[in-house]
């Protein structure tokens, strides 16, 4: 019988001014960049976005010096509370022109407008409203260093270099806690999606924000290592791949400059035989499937009691059939693009392993567009803890199933690989989440849900998924000087 199908609803990009060509944001002005230009596409159409330019390292030095300028100049004098009301402003900003960025994201990244919409960019207003409350208290924050009372003292000139996933989130999560501390900040947005931090660099002049405190290079991983060993920096802070992460912890090894590294993960979401099962399914599905599963915390392991795990499969599969995968303009859309040609690949290539080493592929059924950079939802069962698909960071809409019998070996299973960044636990018993939550080695642990984000609350990994936290006051503490 044939089901009812959605009209399409597709948002507006009228209310976008996508510019032909874009400079680097150096002391409050666009510049040219000295090492030629990259172009930004639209992963859903394969669309020329804009030529974006490429800052060389004497760019990076010019940004960086403009930053050293503004801190000593301005922002390191001014108190809290004025510091605040930037921050306020540019919250207030965010949010009136949360339409614009959320349709330019969209457009440069590939994920659904309603993710876009609905949870990237409140987040990061809600992220620039959270540090602009801590910017005139941080006396009483108890941060390191400083008895109460005294005021924490910044590092100076931030260096920041951040992915392509969540790009704008990603930048928030930097530059807010960065100001409201103090410090001034050159940050490099990904390759592949430097659009609305280009905007984000209007917003800051929208605010009024002094020259220099916030630049803006973008490039590729050369731009980002010119400014990782740039003698003028005082505290790098890296979201990406732990590859790279642990190049830049290499270069910055004996020396003093102060960083954190928010690096990759393969989390374990984990279903007992008592959890509500529809509920567990909707987790499972947020867990991997959200933003494409281009997420350092994705659900990407999914670990099933024995005793439910054909039950959890089914119900999971006849859900995943369900899902919209398509335009990300389409406001009906639950699965965009794929960011890149080059993430394809790397999806591809994995999944393909997967079958390779004897696992169970199945894809939810759906017609992807024939331009653009497309992978269908998928699940593999069958899986064994050797496999790659078991180990290796997919980031993608691929899960792998594997299953438990009891709470220990569950734990053992979760705990079994390189990263530590997030895990989620279902089940009805609050003893059994506590047990759990204790033990798995893992930043961030979800009990009956999953990929939920809050300023307020610290975020990062243990092992290969980096040091350091962002968010909460412990997300504060890595911009001020420990003594
Ligand atoms: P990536 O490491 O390739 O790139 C990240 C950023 O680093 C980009 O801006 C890139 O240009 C830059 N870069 C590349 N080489 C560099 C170098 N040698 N020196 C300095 N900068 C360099 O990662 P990616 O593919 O863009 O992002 C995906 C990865 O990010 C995944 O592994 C994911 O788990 C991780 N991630 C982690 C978090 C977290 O909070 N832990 C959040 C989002 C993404």
């Amino acid at each position: 019988m044939p089901g009812f199908e959605y009209a399409p609803a597709p948002e507006s990009r009228d209310v976008v001014d996508v510019r032909g060509s874009y400079g680097l944001y150096v002391g409050g002005e666009f510049v040219d960049g000295g090492a030629g230009s990259l172009k930004t596409v639209n992963p859903a159409t394969e669309e020329v976005l804009a030529e974006v330019a490429v800052a060389s390292a004497d760019d990076v030095d010019r940004a960086v010096r403009a930053a050293r300028k503004a801190y000593e100049k301005t922002w390191s004098r001014l108190p809290g509370a004025e510091r605040a009301k930037y921050l306020f402003r540019i919250a207030r900003i965010v949010q009136e022109r949360a339409r614009e960025l959320a349709v330019l994201e969209t457009l440069d990244n590939g994920k659904p407008i309603k993710e876009s919409r609905d949870v990237d960019v409140p987040l990061v207003a809600a992220h620039f409203f959270y540090h602009a409350g801590w910017a005139d208290k941080l006396e009483w924050a108890g941060l390191p260093g400083r008895a109460p009372g005294a005021t924490p003292r910044p590092h100076g000139v931030v260096g920041q270099v951040i992915p392509w996933n969540f790009p704008l989130l990603m930048l928030a999560w930097k530059v807010a806690p960065a100001l409201a501390t103090g410090n001034t900040v050159v940050l490099k947005p990904a390759e592949t999606t430097p659009l609305t931090a280009l905007l984000f660099a209007e917003i800051c002049e929208q605010a009024g924000l002094p020259p220099g405190v916030v630049n803006i290079v973008t490039g590729a991983g050369e731009t980002g290592a010119a400014l990782v060993r740039h003698p003028g920096v005082d505290k790098i802070a890296f979201t990406g791949s732990t590859d790279v992460g642990r190049q830049i912890a290499k270069t910055l090894a004996g020396t003093r400059v102060k960083a954190t590294l928010e690096l990759g993960g393969k989390a374990a979401n984990i279903v007992f035989d008592d959890a509500a099962l529809d509920q567990a399914v909707e987790g499972i599905v947020n867990g991997i499937f959200f933003n494409q599963g281009h997420v350092c915390c994705a659900g990407s392991r999914l670990l099933v009691q024995e005793s439910v795990a054909e039950e959890v499969v089914t119900r999971l599969q006849r859900r995943l059939t369900t899902l919209r995968v398509g335009d990300p303009m389409d406001k009906n859309t639950d699965v965009g693009a794929v960011n890149s040609r080059a993430q394809l690949e790397r999806i591809t290539e994995l999944a393909d392993s997967g079958d390779a080493e004897g696992a169970h592929r199945w894809t939810a059924p759906c017609e992807l567009p024939d331009q653009g950079f497309w992978f269908a939802p998928t699940v593999f069962t069958d899986v064994a803890p050797a496999h790659r698909i078991a180990r290796e960071e997919i980031f993608g809409p691929v899960l792998s199933v594997m299953t438990f019998r009891t709470p220990d070996e569950a734990l053992t299973k979760a705990n079994t690989t390189p990263y530590g960044l997030s895990a989620g636990i279902w089940t009805e018993k609050g003893s059994r989440i506590l047990w759990m939550a204790d033990r798995l080695r893992a930043g961030v642990v979800w009990a009956n849900t999953f990929n939920r984000f809050d300023p307020t609350s610290p975020f990062g990994g243990y092992k290969e998924s980096g040091y350091g936290r962002e968010g909460g006051r412990h997300g504060l503490a890595a911009y001020v000087k420990e003594a």
